[in-house]
């Protein structure tokens, strides 16, 4: 029996960021926000660590200007390509009110587009493994070429 379906990649992880289709809406990532203490966590803590409180599942946006990166040249865990950038990106604030610095993976074709101060957006395709060998979706960064801040 043949099955021409394609079915939909898995994330790497539940609740980190939306999944597709995105149709007209990108990628977005997902975080904690506790309206008690009216703040906002990357990943979605299981409570809240100011007031123990049970933080909601909540978008938080989807770009942000590099902070830091490094490119890492060793051999790559979990399929990932050699090499690969990580680093850290603080997102825009302004309508999701977040404005988080967060740990994250940046696009592997943009390793010489990565600068401290440059503009980002979020991108999610199949990208490395599970640890098992099959396939999963991650997000990562890319550079915005062109576009300038304001
Ligand atoms: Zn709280």
């Amino acid at each position: 029996m043949t099955n021409n379906k394609t079915e939909p990649i898995p994330p790497m992880l539940p609740d980190i960021f939306t999944l597709p289709p995105y149709g007209k809406k990108p990628p977005m990532l997902l975080g904690g926000y506790c309206g008690h203490c009216d703040a906002h966590f990357f990943p979605k803590p299981r409570y809240c660590p100011r007031c123990l409180g049970t933080p909601d599942l909540k978008e938080i946006g989807n770009t942000g200007v590099i902070h830091s990166f490094t490119v890492v040249r060793t051999k790559p865990p979990l399929g990932l390509p050699q090499p690969y950038g990580v680093g850290y990106v603080d997102l825009d604030e302004g309508m999701f009110g977040a404005g988080l610095r967060i740990f994250c993976l940046f696009d592997p074709g943009s390793m010489d587009q990565l600068r401290i101060g440059a503009k980002v957006r979020l991108q999610a395709a199949p990208l490395g493994h599970n640890g098992r060998g099959e396939v999963r979706l991650r997000p990562f960064f890319k550079p915005i070429d062109g576009e300038q801040e304001g």
